[in-house]
C-alpha cells in the first residue's frame, strides 16, 4: 500500500463538480461506503508503512514499528476490518503504546474504512489536550491522511478542533460526562480512552459505554475500543469488561529453559511476583543495585537489557478462560478471532528504553519505605494494570493515638516545629458549637496538627457588630474570630498567623457562616460546601459571587478529600504526607476515634456499583471534617512551600502586624 493519496478516494474527484455541499457529501458517503476495499491493509501493516511518531509528542520519535511493541500486533489485528471483533478491551499499565495504538486506528480508518467515529475521554479539557498535543501532530506527520484530515483535505468538511470531517466520515472528540455528546450521531467506531476515570452514570441515563453502544447499534460492523489503566476495584468498568471478554495475557519464553521459544507450555506472563531485586540498595536512588525477572519454571534470573526485547518478540497472547465448561480446570490456549477479545498488559512489558523492571522495583520500594498507600495504588494501577481496593482497610485509631509526639522541649516552648511552614484552619459548624482545628503544613504535604478547639455557643446568635450579645457575653462567632486571630509560636521564634480558613456553610447555619466570612475575605476566611462524588478533584472555587451573600465560596469534594486524608494517615514514616499529632489533651482517644470513624463501602444504586463513605450511627466525625477543611484550605491556597522554606519565615511574618484590622463593609452585620 503506497503512502500518500489513497486509491479509493479517486472517485471523489468526480463529485467535486456538484455544487451543493450537502449533495456532495451524500454521494461521497455512499461511494465511500460502497468502495471499502476488500484488501484493506490491516492496522499493524498500514501503521508500519504510514505512521510517524512526531518528535514533539514521543520520546522515541520516527517511523512507527509494531515490532517495537510486539504485543500490540494482535490488538491492532482485532481493530482491523478483517477481524470479526466488535468490542476490544485493553487493560493496560503505562508506557505500552496504548494511546498511539488508538491514534493509529483513527488515522487508518479515515483512509481505509471511512465512517462516523468518536473518541471519548473523561472531560472536555482532557479531550482538547489529547487533540492538541497528540492527534494534531500525528496528522501533520502522516502524509497518508493528507487528503482526509491533513492540509490537502477537500473543502466543505468540518475543520473544527473537536469535529474533523473528511470524505466519507468524521471523527468527533468529546467528553464522557456529557449526555448530549454521547447521544448524538450514529457511529461506526468508538474509542473510550481511560474509561475507568469516567463517571458511572451520566445524568442518570447510564454509563458512557452503554450510551455510546446505543449509537453504534445501526452499524453491523461497528467496533468499540475500550482502553484504560484500571483504577478502583469497587468502581472499575474496565476490569469487568476484561472478564467478559477473552481474558488474554501476554506469555513470554524464558531464554534459559525455553531458548527456542518452542514450548508454549513453559511460557509465562510477567507479573509483580516475577520481578525480584537484590537486597543492596543504592542510597542515591533508593533503588536496588540489581533487578531481574525470575523464570517460574527454572528460576533463572533473566536480565532485562539482554533478553526483554527477544522475549517480547517471541511472546504471544493466551487465554486461561474456559468458554465452554467452567467446571474443567483452566488450560492456556490461543483464542483466535473472536467478537469480544480482551487483553491485560502490565508495564513490566514496556519495551526496553521505556518503563523498566528497575523502575518498577524502585516504585514498589518507595511505597514500602514510606508506607504511603497512595503510592501503592499508583503501582498497582499503573504498573501491574490491576484495580486497587480501598474498602475494608480500616485505620487503627489507637496506633495514631500512641504515636503522638511532644513538639517542643522543656526549655524552648513553641507550637509549630521548624518544618511547619504554613498554618491553615478548618471549622465545622454545629447548632450548639463550632469545632476548629489548626494544622501546620510542610514540604510535600507533611503535616502537624497544632490545636483542636471546641467553642460552645448557639451558632444562630450573631450579636452586634462586635459579635457581642445584649447581656455583654461574646457570641460563639466572636470566640471564633478571636481564636483565628491568634498567633502561633514557631520553633524559629517567629509568630505565625493562620493564613487560610475554611468554614462549613452546608448545615443549618448557612446565613451565619456567609455573614461571618464576607467581611473577612481578605483574611482568607472562606465558606465551603461539601459535595459527594468521585472524579472531580478535591475542590472547586465558585466562578461568581454568591447571589445573596456576595461571597466567593468553595465546593469541596469530600469523598476524594477523605480518601486523601486516609491515605496520609496510613503513612507510617515521617516524611511526605505523614501526619504528626501533638501530645495534648485535646488529641484524646475520642479525637482519633472521630478522625477515623468513617469506612469506605460499596452499594448498588439503579444497578450501578457506588463507592461511598459510611459513618457508623452515633460516631462523631467532626475531627475528620475539620481536618479535611484545613487540608482543602492549604490545597486551595496553592502556596509554594519550597520557596517559602528558602526565604525563611522571619522575612514573611516577622514584620506583620500582630492582628490585621478587619474592614467591615457598610451595612454588614459584622460578627
Ligand atoms: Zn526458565
Amino acid at each position: 500500500m503506497p503512502s500518500g493519496r489513497p486509491k479509493k478516494l479517486k472517485s471523489i474527484d468526480s463529485v467535486d463538480k456538484i455544487t451543493t455541499p450537502l449533495k456532495q457529501k451524500e454521494i461521497i458517503q455512499s461511494v465511500a461506503n460502497a468502495l471499502i476495499i476488500q484488501d484493506t491493509p490491516d492496522l499493524d501493516i498500514w501503521s508500519d508503512e504510514n505512521r510517524f511518531l512526531p518528535p514533539e509528542t514521543s520520546s522515541e520519535h520516527g517511523k512507527w514499528r509494531t515490532s517495537r511493541f510486539p504485543f500490540l500486533r494482535r490488538v491492532m489485528k482485532c481493530l482491523s476490518a478483517s477481524s470479526i471483533a466488535r468490542e476490544i478491551v485493553f487493560v493496560k499499565g503505562g508506557q505500552l503504546g496504548g494511546t498511539e495504538c488508538a491514534i493509529n486506528w483513527l488515522l487508518h480508518s479515515t483512509v481505509c474504512e471511512p465512517g462516523p467515529s468518536a473518541y471519548i475521554q473523561k472531560t472536555i479539557d482532557a479531550v482538547k489536550a489529547f487533540v492538541k498535543q497528540k492527534f494534531r501532530p500525528a496528522i501533520r506527520h502522516c502524509s497518508a491522511v493528507a487528503y482526509t484530515l491533513g492540509d490537502k483535505k477537500p473543502t466543505g468538511y468540518s475543520n473544527a478542533i473537536l469535529d474533523m470531517g473528511y470524505p466519507g466520515g468524521f471523527i468527533s472528540f468529546g467528553p464522557a460526562n456529557s449526555s448530549d455528546f454521547l447521544k448524538s450521531k450514529s457511529l461506526l467506531r468508538g474509542v473510550l480512552d481511560e474509561e475507568d476515570q469516567y463517571e458511572l452514570s451520566i445524568d442518570n441515563q447510564g454509563s458512557p459505554r452503554l450510551m455510546l453502544k446505543k449509537r453504534m447499534a445501526n452499524f453491523p460492523n461497528s467496533k468499540l475500543l475500550r482502553i484504560s489503566t484500571p483504577v478502583l476495584k469497587e468502581l472499575s468498568t474496565i476490569e469487568p469488561g476484561f472478564h467478559e471478554g477473552s481474558e488474554e495475557l501476554y506469555y513470554v519464553p524464558c531464554p534459559n529453559c525455553n531458548p527456542d521459544a518452542s514450548d508454549t507450555k513453559f511460557m509465562f506472563a510477567i507479573e509483580h511476583d516475577n520481578i525480584k531485586w537484590s537486597k543492596e540498595i543504592n542510597p542515591k536512588t533508593n533503588a536496588p543495585i540489581r533487578v531481574w525477572c525470575e523464570c517460574p519454571s527454572c528460576g533463572y534470573e533473566i536480565d532485562e537489557s539482554k533478553h526483554k526485547t527477544w522475549m517480547l518478540k517471541k511472546g504471544d497472547w493466551f487465554s486461561t478462560k474456559n468458554y465452554d465448561d467452567p467446571e474443567t480446570p483452566l488450560s492456556r490456549y490461543r483464542v483466535g478471532d473472536v467478537e469480544f477479545p480482551s487483553f491485560r498488559l502490565p508495564s513490566f512489558y514496556s519495551p526496553l528504553g521505556f518503563y523498566s523492571w528497575y523502575d518498577a522495583a524502585h516504585d514498589f520500594l518507595e511505597y514500602k519505605r514510606t508506607g504511603d498507600i497512595s503510592l501503592l495504588q499508583v503501582y498497582i494501577n499503573q504498573c501491574c494494570a490491576e484495580t486497587f481496593s480501598l474498602t475494608g482497610s480500616d485505620i487503627d485509631h489507637t496506633g495514631l493515638y500512641m504515636r503522638r509526639e511532644s513538639y517542643s522541649g522543656s526549655k524552648n516552648l513553641f507550637d509549630v516545629p521548624n518544618e511547619g511552614l504554613c498554618l491553615t484552619a478548618g471549622v465545622d459548624v454545629q447548632d450548639d458549637r463550632l469545632e476548629v482545628e489548626v494544622v501546620a503544613w510542610g514540604i510535600l504535604e507533611e503535616s502537624w496538627s497544632i490545636d483542636y478547639k471546641v467553642l460552645p455557643g448557639d451558632t444562630a446568635l450573631t450579636g452586634n457588630i462586635y459579635g457581642m450579645l445584649p447581656n455583654g457575653q461574646p457570641t460563639v462567632w466572636r470566640l471564633l474570630h478571636d481564636y483565628l486571630s491568634k498567633r502561633w509560636r514557631h520553633e524559629s521564634g517567629v509568630d505565625m498567623p493562620v493564613e487560610v480558613t475554611m468554614i462549613d456553610s452546608g448545615g443549618h447555619r448557612s446565613d451565619e457562616v456567609h455573614q461571618f466570612c464576607r467581611p473577612r475575605e481578605n483574611l482568607r476566611i472562606w465558606p465551603i460546601k461539601g459535595q459527594g462524588g468521585w472524579g472531580n478533584g478535591l475542590w472547586r472555587r465558585s466562578t461568581r459571587r454568591h447571589e445573596k451573600y456576595k461571597t466567593i465560596d468553595y465546593r469541596l469534594f469530600v469523598d476524594e478529600l477523605k480518601s486523601k486524608l486516609y491515605a496520609f494517615l496510613r503513612i507510617q514514616t515521617p516524611g511526605p504526607g505523614y501526619c504528626h499529632f501533638p501530645k495534648k489533651d485535646v488529641y484524646s482517644e475520642k479525637y482519633f476515634k472521630g478522625l477515623t470513624c468513617e469506612r469506605l463501602q460499596t452499594r448498588t444504586v439503579r444497578g450501578q456499583q457506588q463507592l461511598y463513605w459510611d459513618t457508623p450511627p452515633g460516631a462523631r466525625n467532626e475531627p475528620l471534617d475539620c481536618r479535611n477543611y484545613a487540608y482543602a484550605a492549604f490545597s486551595a491556597y496553592g502556596i509554594d512551600l519550597f520557596k517559602r522554606a528558602s526565604v525563611g519565615l522571619q522575612s514573611i511574618f516577622g514584620s506583620m502586624a500582630r492582628v490585621k484590622k478587619i474592614k467591615l463593609r457598610k451595612g454588614s452585620r459584622g460578627l
